[in-house]
């Protein structure tokens, strides 16, 4: 994709892929190759093999109506070709039989009902992202905090959250829109850089118009600047992002006030009508940076980053007036600091198919998208038993409750450290120098084991706290580990008994004495699964 857009050998290289993409059977990627392929020059003498390309992806869809019309377009195509006449006839008999062929042996994975993802009991009014049932609260020692005004049970959704900025990672570049993160397969390239793709017009205008114009001039500079990586890129995003957004002088006048704001702690970040939205300015730019907690080399070294950043928009010729380059760099500085207490690594799986882990060790098939920031969700304090968890999808990340939890509890994700998995010392250790804090969450107290100690505990040592019968119990086990095993040997993903995954849970919750390797087994399971099928559900939007 780093051939001259508009060009012959640009229009070349998208038929290429597109047959590519015909034999992996993706066709509604290969049909999107196709006509970027006929929109760019490609060769009016070769256009009817792409005409033929067409008709065979809509038969394999199933939009018999569409590839009829278009086996006309094949015809008048294939009078312009340099062939024979004996082979335009043998090449138009061809259609017309593969035309009539059934579609019978075509598997459709589309045909899968899609579930809708919603808000458990619809949106929050000042905080849209947010459950109706979860609310912010403030204190002094946690800070900002979400907390649950009425019980919850595992799977309920409670915040739906699109990112304020995102970056892709590195692994993700030419596979994933630079705009809305969605896998690609027939990605188009920016039209100054090659450096990033869009999944179509659409999220490239996007793209350029918040925010890509400024970085597609510095992005290649940036990028091999020792020490950026991709905190500091999604910072300078922020920026570039919100500079697109409000402009310039509206920018360092927006600054200057949230700098010098001494509002409620609460009601930071909140605008003029009252509401905590995750597309504004100063919902980011009031996020905890954690500045006062870091140490000295640590801020030196976040000063640098700034100063390297301003020399490189500067060199770009990205107009800042002298007077305000202080008030950039320092606005740059706070950016930096928020982004590295706040940002969301987020993840995908490379193949669909499920190989459920006997243990919780880190699984090498998730492979890194992008970071994000988003303001709601990084309202959550850390617990290294989290009582929520984030998926992604496709750029939107969903919090589901993956424990049941009481009214009025906080609610708690975890910052990359389970004590599961997590040895205590290291996690206490990095998530200090991080996120500048000591945890003092419940596990940590209580020491509780990691999963192989607790995977390797007899059933017998199970401990019942409440009068429920042990059959009872002992027979939801068995249904869980039957389940796992029909993961495991990929007879399926297991969507159809995630409702009772999420009533094991809460039985286990309920029932019995924490921590307990089943209890993680079916935590796990859950997630998995959400996993694996995220090309199952819609999102309802708010
Ligand atoms: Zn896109
Ligand atoms: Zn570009
Ligand atoms: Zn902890």
């Amino acid at each position: 994709m780093t051939a001259k857009i508009n060009s012959e050998d640009y229009a070349l290289a998208l038929a290429n892929r597109s047959a590519a993409l015909y034999h992996l059977k993706e066709y509604d990627a290969c049909i999107q190759d196709i006509h970027h392929a006929l929109e760019n020059k490609y060769p009016t003498e070769l256009s009817y093999k792409l005409y033929e390309r067409e008709v065979k992806c809509l038969k394999h869809i199933g939009n018999i109506s569409q590839a009829k019309l278009k086996f006309k377009e094949f015809l008048s195509h294939l009078s312009l070709a340099f062939v024979s006449k004996e082979k335009k006839k043998d090449l138009e008999m061809k259609m017309k039989r593969f035309l009539k062929e059934s579609n019978l042996n075509e598997t459709n994975n589309k045909q899968d009902k899609l579930n809708v993802i919603k808000l458990f009991g619809g949106p929050n009014k000042n905080i849209p992202a947010l459950s109706k049932f979860v609310k912010m609260k403030y204190s002094e020692s946690m800070g900002r905090c979400l907390v649950v005004s009425s019980d919850i049970n595992p799977g309920e959704v409670l915040a739906i959250e699109k990112p304020y900025a995102g970056v892709l990672r590195c692994e993700s570049y030419g596979y994933n829109c630079q705009n809305c993160f969605k896998r690609c397969l027939s990605g188009i390239p920016c039209l100054k850089c090659t450096l990033v793709i869009y999944c179509d017009e659409s999220c490239r205008k996007k793209s350029y118009d918040s925010g890509h114009k400024y970085e597609c001039l510095i992005f290649s500079t940036f990028r091999s600047w020792p020490g950026m990586d991709h905190m500091e890129h999604l910072s300078l995003y922020i920026f570039l992002k919100s500079i697109c957004k409000l402009g310039f002088d509206e920018y360092i006048a927006t600054v200057c006030a949230l700098n010098t704001d001494t509002t409620d702690p609460m009601m930071r970040g909140f605008n003029n009508n009252g509401k905590y939205l995750s597309d504004q300015f100063c919902s980011v730019y009031t996020l905890e940076g954690n500045e006062s907690k870091r140490t000295v080399s640590d801020l030196f070294l976040r000063h640098c980053y700034a100063a390297v950043m301003v020399s490189i928009m500067t060199l770009a010729g990205l107009q800042i007036p002298n007077h305000q380059l202080g008030t950039v760099g320092e606005s740059l500085v706070h950016i930096i600091c928020v982004v590295s207490s706040n940002a969301h690594g987020i993840t995908q799986l490379l193949n669909c198919e499920t190989q459920l882990k006997k243990n919780l060790a880190v699984d090498k098939r998730f492979i890194p998208v992008a970071s994000f920031l988003m303001p709601v969700l990084s309202l959550l304090n850390h617990h290294c038993d989290p009582n929520v968890v984030r998926h992604n999808y496709n750029g939107t990340v969903v919090l589901t409750a993956i424990q049941p939890i009481s009214k009025d509890s906080q609610l708690f994700d975890n910052y990359g450290l389970l004590y599961a998995t997590h040895p205590k010392e290291s996690r206490l250790q990095r998530l200090k120098n991080q996120y500048c804090f000591c945890c003092e969450c419940s596990t940590c107290k209580d020491n509780w084991p990691l999963y192989d100690v607790l995977a390797d505990q007899p059933r017998s040592e199970c401990k019942i706290f409440t009068d429920i019968s042990s059959d009872l119990l002992q027979k939801s086990s068995m249904k869980l580990y039957e389940i796992i095993n029909k993961i495991k040997s990929k007879e399926c993903d297991g969507l159809q008994y995630i409702q009772f995954l999420y009533s094991h849970l809460k039985l286990l919750h309920d029932n019995i004495k924490r921590p307990w390797g089943e209890y993680c087994d079916c935590q796990e399971t859950i997630k998995e699964i959400l996993y694996s099928t995220a090309n199952k559900f819609i999102i309802e939007d708010y």
